[in-house]
């Protein structure tokens, strides 16, 4: 979702993906080729379910396509680092 300020949490109840320890451990975000030394640096990760990213992303492409969690949430967009968690 577009429209959240950088690293701006989101109600967590308006959150669609739980911020749990087995969605934490599953993300694919650390393998991704967006992902950087500076996002790795705040141990960044998650982000469809928790917020952007304080960093500044240079799309090189996405793995949460590929990802366990978002098979299982049934997500359908990428890029949740820079637009944002998925919300209801
Ligand atoms: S969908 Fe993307 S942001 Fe969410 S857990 Fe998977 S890789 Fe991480
Ligand atoms: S949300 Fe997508 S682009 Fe961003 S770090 Fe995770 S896998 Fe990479």
């Amino acid at each position: 979702m577009r429209g959240l300020a950088r690293g701006c949490a989101i109600d967590s109840r308006d959150r669609w993906v739980e911020d749990n320890e087995q969605n934490f451990r599953e993300c694919y975000c650390p393998g991704c080729p967006t992902y950087d030394e500076c996002m790795k640096a705040g141990g960044e990760k998650l982000y469809c379910a928790r917020q952007t990213s304080k960093c500044d992303i240079v799309r090189r492409g996405c793995e949460c396509g590929e990802c366990s969690v978002a098979i299982r949430s049934r997500l359908s967009l990428n890029y949740y680092c820079q637009d944002g968690p998925a919300r209801f």
